[in-house]
């Protein structure tokens, strides 16, 4: 495992120890129940409870639930599932909602303080008051409203005497702050007819994120409040917040880069439009970079706590490459994924000189470098399977597989010869026969040279099986950049071998251990998929990069 990088967060962090500014480190992590977590969410995860580990701090997690129309409890499970499975445990779970009645006499605060007032202005006449990056805001006619006025029509809004949209509760800051977040934003704004998954109807007004985050932190005792880059020029507005409130300590916010990685997606309004579209096959697609899709298809959740220690943490934005992640999870399974042998086109081969009554046991280890991970016990029989793609008729001296009248080594077993090749009427190859030299049996024959070796699977002990082989879900390395998203998509991401067959020993396999089925990749029974009553198994990874040179 790489080394925790000592970014520039953990030095402030240090620093705030060590002058005596805190005496306990408390993070969080701020979720919006609005789609599942994917691998950028994940990178904030082990940023935030790493250090709450490594400090011996506090992390909690905390729904952002600020928006109802998008929001769902069925993602506050998924979300607390996905956190538990990455290895985190919080210390106190909360939802903003938790706090409603305090945002509202916290509200109640700035507006006695002259700090907040109600607007009647409508959502695009705010728009025109704001002005520009160039040109300076006007005030809202109502920016001047008596604070006995506000707080009696501020009253009124919570009692649900307005329209959705006719007024607003705005901080009293500075039309012509150079900076637009602080020109008057809005703190509060109607909303009729919601039913919140926390709060139910209880609330017809609902705070905003902006004015949520900063007392939620508070509240909570939250000392580094760590987010996104695209919150920087909110800072000064999260520290408005918790000024003019008295806040003291004060938690304070600090920005890192996001995560993208390239040939995918990492934003939950994309991802939820390749699933509600039906790109997908719903939030926990083996191809979708989201944290039930990578556990699903097999990905242990240590290779993704390691991929985010590799790409580590900094204050600028780049394009992490796709191969990092799978070098990750390569880099994993190569030490602990056991071997097996899987034949994803399987081409039936009879030994003619194999007994058919016969049925040979054989031992292979379990990994070719670890003892201590065992071995287990293969059947040879006189009917055996081998990839179609490892038999050709003829083929020149590059070729290392089995040729009519070659040989080649069968993992674990015997050299063999091709013989003689069954068709059937339309010509198609539908058996091979052939002999094996049972003098091979873990040497090589004298005299011989057999230079290639490839998985095989016993006929007579065959787990059937449907194998499903990923690739990269996205052809470009930056969907959507240039042309639509869905043009990007790559249509081959997902090829399906109805027909694999599986070693015996695989009957028995857990659903959650990922394999290295020899020379094909790594593969994990999938969580909740069969084919026709048969396991499916979804390629974790191949072998190697077969992308690097394309
Ligand atoms: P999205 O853009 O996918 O909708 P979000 O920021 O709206 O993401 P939230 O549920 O609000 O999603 O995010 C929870 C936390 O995860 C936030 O602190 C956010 O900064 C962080 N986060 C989200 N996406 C990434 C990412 N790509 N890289 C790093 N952190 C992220
Ligand atoms: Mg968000």
């Amino acid at each position: 495992m790489s080394e925790v990088q000592h970014h520039f967060i953990r030095q402030q962090i240090d620093q705030d120890l060590a002058s005596g500014k805190h005496q306990q480190i408390r993070t969080r992590f701020p979720p919006e129940p609005n789609g599942s977590l994917h691998l950028g969410h994940a990178k904030s995860i082990v940023l935030n409870f790493g250090i709450g580990q490594d400090y011996a701090g506090r992390t909690n997690l905390r729904f952002d639930d600020t928006n109802p129309a998008r929001e769902d409890a069925a993602y506050v499970a998924a979300i607390q599932q996905d956190i538990r499975w990455l290895g985190y445990t919080w210390h106190e779970q909360h939802f903003a909602s938790d706090y409603f009645a305090a945002l509202y006499d916290y509200a109640v605060q700035l507006i006695q303080r002259g700090k907040a007032y109600v607007c009647d202005l409508n959502a695009e006449q705010v728009r025109a008051h704001r002005g520009s990056l160039t040109e300076p805001g006007t005030d809202s006619p109502y920016r001047n409203r008596s604070i006995a006025d506000n707080l009696a029509l501020f009253a009124r809004m919570r009692a649900g005497e307005y329209a959705d949209g006719s007024r607003t509760l705005r901080a009293k800051i500075d039309m012509a702050a150079p900076n637009i977040n602080l020109r008057d934003p809005t703190l509060y704004r109607i909303r009729h007819g919601l039913v919140h998954h926390q709060t139910g109807e209880a609330w017809c007004i609902y705070p905003l994120y902006d004015y949520t985050h900063p007392i939620s932190d508070a509240l909570e005792g939250i000392t580094h409040s760590l987010c996104t880059l695209e919150f920087a020029d909110h800072r000064p507005l999260y520290d408005w917040i918790l000024h003019n409130l008295d806040f003291d300590p004060r938690p304070q916010q600090i920005e890192f880069a996001r995560l993208n990685l390239s040939y995918t997606v990492l934003s939950k309004r994309r991802l939820t439009r390749l699933v509600a579209e039906g790109h997908v096959t719903g939030w926990d697609d083996p191809r979708l970079p989201t944290l039930a899709g990578l556990r699903r298809r097999g990905y242990p959740s240590s290779a993704i706590r390691e991929f985010c220690h590799r790409i580590g943490v900094t204050r600028a934005d780049s394009l992490v490459e796709m191969a990092m992640l799978e070098s990750a999870v390569r880099d994993e399974l190569d030490q602990t994924a056991p071997r097996r042998m899987a034949v994803l086109n399987p081409l039936k081969v009879v030994i003619t000189n194999y007994p058919a009554d016969q049925t040979g046991t054989l031992t292979a280890p379990n990994h070719p470098k670890r003892d201590d991970l065992g071995a287990r016990t293969l059947t040879f029989s006189r009917e055996i399977y081998i990839d179609q793609a490892d038999f050709r008729e003829t083929a020149n001296k590059k070729y290392k597989r089995l040729v009519l009248g070659g040989e080649v080594r069968l993992r674990h077993a015997y050299v063999i010869r091709a013989d003689q090749i069954i068709r059937d009427d339309t010509g198609q190859i539908i058996e091979l026969q052939g002999t094996c030299d049972p003098a091979t049996l873990g040497k090589n024959p004298a005299g011989r040279k057999v230079r290639g070796v490839i998985q095989w699977v016993s006929a007579a002990t065959a787990v059937q099986a449907e194998v499903r082989l990923y690739d990269r879900l996205f052809q470009v390395p930056e969907p959507g950049k240039k042309q639509d998203l869905i043009t990007d998509l790559n249509p081959d991401s997902l090829q399906t071998r109805p027909d694999a067959v599986l070693e015996a020993s695989l009957a028995q396999a857990e659903v959650t251990i990922p394999y290295q089925f020899e020379r094909e990749g790594y593969f994990c029974r999938d969580i909740t998929d069969t084919a026709n009553g048969k396991p499916v198994y979804n390629r974790i990874v191949s072998l190697r990069d077969t992308w690097q040179n394309g």
